[in-house]
């Protein structure tokens, strides 16, 4: 649906586009490379965890019926008959009553035990690295049946079904996936997400500036977005305003089994924007002007059936409308199923105006105690670099708004929290 001036909304455009994608086929891959990724297979465990009864404390494994009756005044007295450091084989001889074995985390219970008293609730004084223990220890508390136990499957079931499919890798995942013995995982593989700068004006990095040029800097800021959502950017390098130029190096993105090809610039109005005709010739093209600030002219189609975003030229408007549109495009390819960005409300320290059209603003945003307050990072031309780096946010002033006073609250889409690294 358009708006009554001609353009898009960005929920439609953005809704349009996602029903392009879908996430990519299963890859089996190393554990230790799969943080950030998502499982295309659920994860089953085939044994409990932990596998076998074990002490969660350092002390003396023992029969709860037999310290009852323990106290500071009147302790009970048990004869340690076993030694049980961690590792050690799980005892197969029960322990008798009226005997304790010294036990140390994680280590194995004999049978026969019900409970671990803690080596603090004894008159064992921690002994030094590698001293032996001593015949006899006195008990000064009784101990809860169960107490300082752990029981085999209390965490998993061997059977049960502990990550579904879909489910994203993060440290804690990488934890499960370890205890379980999987070394290897089935995930869905990374997008591979082709980028093209286009323009006559662009010189590589480490050129030399002749007059008129400017280098390309979007290409950096694309590969680093990709990158950050999970993608493997492919710089496809820098075509001029020429058709050759630009089918030359969409050819070789696709020789690079690109998932998506992104470009930027040349898909405006002006007279060198020569991108749409080469898209168009090899494959199709829908230009859409998307009611939005920054960032109006956007195309979205396909090279030969590879998707295609034409973002705009302008390095700030380029990195806005990556987020807005290809950063979910990589998540759905990724197989993610939350696709939103992080938002906070934010209280503005200041007054904001727009033309109507929904705008993104680059902000500082703050936690100032129970709220956020968001502060314009300056001029907000699309050409300025610096209010992006300046930036941790973009408040969003919705479509048809065009003026929100100080003290008001917006939306904030966080790019970086306040308390985050970097
Ligand atoms: P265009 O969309 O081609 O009209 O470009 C819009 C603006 O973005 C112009 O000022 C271009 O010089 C600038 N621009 C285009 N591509 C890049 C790039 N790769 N890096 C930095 N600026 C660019
Ligand atoms: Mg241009």
């Amino acid at each position: 649906m358009t708006t009554s001036d001609g353009l898009l909304s960005v929920g439609d455009a953005l809704e349009r586009l996602l029903a392009e994608f879908r996430p990519l086929e299963s890859e089996v891959i190393h554990a230790d490379l799969a943080l950030g990724r998502v499982l295309a297979k659920a994860i089953v465990a085939l044994i409990d965890l932990p596998p076998f009864a074990n002490s969660s404390m350092d002390g003396y494994a023992v029969r709860a019926a037999d310290v009852a009756a323990a106290s500071a005044e009147a302790p009970v007295t048990l004869t340690v008959t076993a030694d049980i450091p961690a590792g050690a084989r799980p005892p197969a001889i029960a322990l008798a009553p009226g005997s304790a074995a010294r036990i140390m985390t994680g280590a194995p219970l004999p049978p026969g035990v019900d409970a671990v008293i803690p080596i603090e609730a004894t008159d064992d004084a921690r002994s030094s690295a590698g001293a032996p223990p001593p015949a006899k220890v006195r008990i000064l508390n009784p101990v809860a049946l169960g107490a300082n136990v752990r029981l085999p499957g209390e965490d998993v079931r061997a059977g049960v079904e502990v990550l579904p499919a879909g489910h994203v890798v993060r440290p804690a995942e990488m934890a499960m996936l370890a205890s379980l013995g999987r070394n290897e995982v089935a995930v869905i593989r990374k997008p591979r997400v082709a980028i093209l700068s286009t323009g006559d004006e662009l010189v590589e990095i480490a050129e030399p500036l002749a007059p008129g040029k400017i280098r390309d800097s979007n290409s950096y800021a694309l590969a680093a977005l990709v990158q950050t959502y999970g993608g493997t950017p492919i710089r496809v390098g820098i075509a001029p305003d020429r058709v050759a130029a630009v089918r030359e190096r969409l050819g070789a993105a696709l020789a690079q089994s690109a998932d998506l090809i992104l470009s930027s610039a040349g898909v405006s109005v002006g007279a060198f924007d020569v991108v749409k005709t080469v898209v168009q010739s090899e494959g199709s093209l829908d230009f859409w002007r998307v009611r939005m600030r920054p960032g109006k002219p956007l195309a979205f189609g396909q090279v030969r059936g590879v998707p295609f975003l034409g973002l705009p030229g302008n390095p700030v408007s380029a990195m806005v409308t990556f987020e807005i549109f290809a950063r979910p495009a990589i998540l759905k390819m990724s197989g993610r199923s939350s696709l939103a960005k992080p938002q906070v409300p934010a209280r503005l320290l200041e007054e904001v105006s727009s033309d109507g059209r929904e705008s993104y603003l680059r902000a500082v945003v703050q936690r100032e105690g129970a709220v956020y307050t968001a502060r314009l990072t300056g001029g907000q031309g699309s050409n300025l670099i610096t209010s992006l780096t300046r930036a941790n946010a973009l408040v969003i002033v919705p479509a048809g708004v065009t003026r929100v006073r100080a003290g008001e609250t917006l939306m904030a889409w966080m790019l970086h929290w306040p308390e985050q690294v970097f």
